[in-house]
Parts: C-alpha cells; sequence; structure tokens
C-alpha cells in the first residue's frame, strides 16, 4: 500500500535513508486530480527508480492573480488509490503552510525563457514552478525526475534549472497523452462543459494541420502559422493567445524549421486556458 508523507523533514529523513540503502528514488510532480497523462509518468518513470515518490501539493505561487487557484479540481482519496495501482511508493503530500510558512521570500527564477510563450500572460508562472520544483528536489532528493511534454515550456525552463543551479538530477520528459478525440489530457479539462470540449480540439486540429504542412515540405514558420490561424476561425468561441515555433531546447524563435521544432498554441475557452503543442524533428 502506498505510504503517504507530509512533512519536509519526514521526507527528507526518508529519502537520506533510501539514498543509504543505494536505493535510486524517482520524482513525480504533480497538482493531484490525477489522469491517464499523469500516470502515464508514474509508469514510464517505474523502471528508473528503486523507490517511487509522487507529490500532490496545488502550489499557490504559480497561479496569478485572478487565476484558478481556489477553483483548482482536488481529490486526495482518487488520486491516492490511482497511485497506488499505477504503483507509486510514496505519496508526498504536504499543505501550503508547510511549504511556505510564514513570511517565504526566496524565490528561483529562469531569466528569458520564463518571460516568452505562457510567460507573457502568466508573468509569474514560472518563477513559482521553478521554486516548487527546486524545493521538491531539496526534499525529496531524487535521482530522477519526470514531467511531461504537456508543459514543454515548463519542461526545457526546469532542464535549465537544473543545469544552471547544478542540481544532480536526472530529467525525463514523457510524450503527451490525449483523449480519444485529439484533445490533450489536463486536470482543466474538467471546466469545460461538451460543447467547449468540441470547440477545445482546434488547438489539436491547428497541430495536425502544422505537421501536415511540414510533411508537405512547407519550412517557413509564417506559412505554417498562417495556416494554423485559419484554422481556428472555424472555432468562434476560442480566444486564440499564441502560436509558436521554436527550438525544443533553447526556445529560441525560428524563423526556418531546423532540427527539434517545438509547434506550440495557448488558447481560452470559457473560463479554462488550454495548451497544446507537438514536437516535430525536421
Ligand atoms: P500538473 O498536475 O498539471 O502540474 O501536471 C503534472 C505533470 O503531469 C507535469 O509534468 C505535466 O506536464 C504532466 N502532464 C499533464 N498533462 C499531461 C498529459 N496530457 N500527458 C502527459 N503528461 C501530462
Amino acid at each position: 500500500m502506498v505510504e503517504i508523507i507530509k512533512k519536509i523533514k519526514e521526507m527528507q529523513k526518508r529519502a537520506e535513508s533510501f539514498r543509504r540503502m543505494g536505493k535510486r528514488i524517482g520524482l513525480v510532480p504533480t497538482m493531484g486530480f490525477l489522469h491517464e497523462g499523469h500516470l502515464s509518468l508514474i509508469r514510464n518513470i517505474r523502471n528508473d527508480c528503486d523507490v517511487l515518490v509522487v507529490s500532490i501539493f496545488v502550489n499557490p505561487t504559480q497561479f496569478g492573480p485572478g487565476e484558478d487557484f481556489k477553483e483548482y479540481p482536488r481529490d486526495f482519496e482518487r488520486d491516492k488509490k490511482l497511485i497506488n495501482e499505477n504503483g507509486g511508493d510514496i505519496i508526498f503530500a504536504p499543505d501550503t503552510e508547510e511549504i511556505y510558512g510564514k513570511n517565504y521570500l526566496t524565490f528561483v527564477k529562469v531569466r528569458e525563457l520564463s518571460e516568452i510563450m505562457c510567460g507573457r500572460s502568466r508573468p509569474t508562472h514560472f518563477e513559482g514552478v521553478t521554486t516548487i520544483v527546486a524545493k521538491l528536489f531539496n526534499i525529496v532528493k531524487p535521482h530522477i525526475a519526470i514531467f511531461g511534454q504537456k508543459d514543454a515550456q515548463q519542461a526545457v525552463i526546469i532542464k535549465k534549472m537544473v543545469n544552471d543551479l547544478n542540481f544532480d538530477v536526472e530529467i525525463k520528459i514523457s510524450p503527451i497523452v490525449r483523449e480519444k478525440s485529439g484533445i490533450a489530457m489536463s486536470s482543466r479539462n474538467t471546466y469545460l462543459n461538451n460543447n467547449e470540449k468540441e470547440q477545445a480540439l482546434a488547438l489539436y486540429k491547428s497541430l495536425l494541420i502544422a505537421r501536415e504542412e511540414i510533411s508537405k515540405g512547407e519550412r517557413k514558420s509564417e506559412g505554417i502559422k498562417e495556416k494554423m490561424k485559419n484554422c481556428f476561425e472555424k472555432y468562434p468561441d476560442v480566444k486564440l493567445e499564441y502560436i509558436e515555433i521554436r527550438d525544443f531546447d533553447t526556445l529560441k524563435d525560428l524563423n526556418h524549421l531546423k532540427g527539434n521544432v517545438l509547434i506550440a498554441v495557448a488558447a481560452k475557452i470559457g473560463c479554462a486556458r488550454l495548451i497544446d503543442n507537438i514536437i516535430v524533428n525536421v
């Protein structure tokens, strides 16, 4: 049965003792309300570690003012059952007070990469993410941690933080898990009604169009973005925030596609802000 740890000191003590026994610790950081996407991360890291820790923490510092921190869905009992069934050994589930206490002052920020793409509309989001991930690395002491390609910009930023701050942690990136319709699984999909779910297909459809254009030989970003934008015109309830074509390792803007190319979209539907992407090797 999966074990639950809520206190930092206890988690650190356990992590230290696993390390002394020569056991390899794997970490799957999540905000809970798990779906198949999260479970695929658990399954994809299981064979890379001896002890698998899944953290559940809805991290207030990565939500901006007016964002959905309060409404964010939570169901600990269901998460516990799913983690148990999928091979997790420990759930680290601290409360906000335990993580940030009173008068919390220290933040980790990856400059530049946190300011583009999603960072434009969510200016403090990524420093919230890098801060909590840095703290989790110090608490869980993992040898390896896994993140989803679904949040591609987040994955690049975390890799940069690990490199710049010399964290001794291997970072693994796991492919996007989609619903049958094609939309990327997300805890925030629960905000969508049936009509909005259909509209949400716009993101994935636009990415399929990009893939098709590339397979036909198109290499200019402008041409691909134009075709993708046209796709959104068929979905009037979708407010497109951005279409970006960037290098997946550096997030450098690309005019011409070359190498590992990230094609990413963000849009608002009703009260939900959704993101999706594909990575194409050109
Ligand atoms: P979250 O609970 O939304 O913070 O997500 C926790 C982890 O699950 C992150 O590394 C996400 O990128 C990953 N994730 C979320 N949705 C998906 C998905 N549809 N497919 C794969 N990974 C995902």
